[in-house]
């Protein structure tokens, strides 16, 4: 057990900064049901992107909640830009904790699907679709850790946090789970 929990904290690492310069084989986006831009980190990805990113996502015909799909990057560092709807929060009493386990571990699966070595998540709902960061935080990290404990990829996992504020609550959850 000791040993899982080293190799699983050595695969995660926790970044503050811009996600649309992070160097990996795909990021994820906080994207919205259309799939057609938003604004957050959804438009900063298209903006970074370019059109065609746009092009391919119109292709697409939406996502649901929870769920995920992946396009190429286009101008982006990252190969794969992968497309996920995370819940808007609602109190809490509206299935939202599970619906954001699914976008984090239905992530993680296509990454692999598509033999990603890597992956950066962005703190998805935390924005306009208002999830609480804490929340948020300890079922992007505590499905991550229950994805790679049963799966040997991707072999790192980036968390990229906007702000000051939401590195440290990464790092503390970080601790408190592993
Ligand atoms: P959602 O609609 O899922 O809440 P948002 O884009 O509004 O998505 O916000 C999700 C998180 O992404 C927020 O914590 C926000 O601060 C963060 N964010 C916004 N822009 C970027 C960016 N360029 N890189 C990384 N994180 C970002």
């Amino acid at each position: 057990m000791l040993i899982t929990v080293v190799m699983i904290k050595e695969k995660i690492e926790i970044i503050k900064g811009d996600i649309t310069r992070v160097q990996v084989d795909a990021i994820v986006n906080a994207a919205n049901s259309s799939l057609l831009g938003g604004g957050g980190v959804d438009g900063a990805i298209h903006r970074a992107a370019g059109k065609e990113l746009l092009h391919e996502c119109r292709l697409l015909h939406g996502c649901k909640t929870g769920e995920a799909k992946i396009t190429k990057g286009y101008n982006l560092p990252a190969k794969f830009v992968i497309h996920t709807v995370g819940p808007v929060w609602n109190g809490g009493t509206y299935n939202e904790p599970a619906l954001l386990r699914n976008c984090y571990y239905n992530s993680l699966g296509l990454a692999v699907k598509n033999n990603c070595g890597s992956i950066a998540f962005p703190a998805i709902s935390t924005g306009i679709y208002r999830y609480p960061f804490e929340q948020a935080t300890k079922i992007a990290i505590g499905t991550t850790t229950e994805f790679l404990q049963q799966n040997n990829f991707p072999e790192k996992v980036i968390f990229v946090c906007f702000s000051d504020e939401m590195f440290s609550i990464y790092q503390k959850t970080l601790e408190e789970i592993l």
